[in-house]
Formats: structure tokens, sequence, C-alpha cells
């Protein structure tokens, strides 16, 4: 037995029912940039730093025994992205860490998770310096 399939014609469909999103008309409406590439600087010349490596798939922080949300995947995203200030908001975070590495264990991209994590925690004990 078949069933009936019943087609509407695309132009039939009415222009008014699509939202239209306005575009932004000047940078003020999204602000100032706060990402920049400097703080990854920093943390290379610090050591091991790899965080660019990093797919962003966050199976690492779903291993991460320690459930904090942050760690490891958006921490060195910060880090790679230059913004400071949510770094040092998660300096508890940071300093929590167990360096177990079962995190790395995980990682289909190689990241050196754990060395990530000590360059931050260096930075913020430079930082507070
Ligand atoms: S598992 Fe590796 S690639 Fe995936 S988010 Fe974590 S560090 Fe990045
Ligand atoms: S090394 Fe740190 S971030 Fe990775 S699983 Fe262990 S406690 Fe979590």
């Amino acid at each position: 037995m078949s069933t009936a399939v019943t087609t509407v014609p695309v132009s039939t469909v009415p222009v008014s029912t699509v939202p239209a999103t306005p575009a932004p008309t000047s940078l003020a409406l999204v602000g100032p940039a706060l990402v920049g590439p400097a703080l990854a600087g920093e943390l290379h010349s610090l050591g091991a730093f790899d965080a660019e490596l990093c797919m962003n798939c966050g199976i690492c922080t779903a291993t991460c025994q320690l459930g904090i949300d942050v760690l490891p995947r958006q921490l060195m995203r910060f880090g790679v992205l230059g913004l400071r200030e949510e770094v040092r908001q998660q300096e508890e975070a940071v300093f929590s860490c167990l360096l177990c590495r079962a995190c790395e264990a995980s990682c289909p991209a190689g990241v050196h998770i754990t060395d990530n994590i000590r360059m931050i925690r260096r930075w913020l004990l430079e930082e507070e310096t």
C-alpha cells in the first residue's frame, strides 16, 4: 500500500514567515575585541604549551574525574584566544587539577594537556608577583 505525499512548491511559502536577521551596523553593537595572540606567546615562553592542537571535541572534559566544566577544553581555549580575565577567573580550577593525565590519555589530538595546565599555573603565579 502506498502513502500519498503532498508537496508544496517552494514559491508558495510566504517570504514573511522567514525571520529576518538584521546585520550589525557598527562595531559598537558587538563590543570591543577581546581576543589576541599575546597570551599564547607568553604561555609558550614559559615552556611546553601546545593547546593550539586542540580540536575542542570535549572528550577530555568528559573524562576528567573532577567534573569541573571548564577543565581542560575551555581553559586551553581561553589561553589560545588570549582571554586573560577568563583564565584568571579559573584559578581555583587550574590549581585543583590533579595532573593525573586521564584526560590526556583520551585526547584524540595528542595534546599534552597537563603540560598546558602547568604553563597556565606558571603564568598565573607570575601574574601575582
Ligand atoms: S580531548 Fe584533546 S582535542 Fe578534545 S577538547 Fe580535549 S584537549 Fe582538545
Ligand atoms: S589531569 Fe587534571 S584536567 Fe586532566 S583528568 Fe586529571 S584532574 Fe582532570
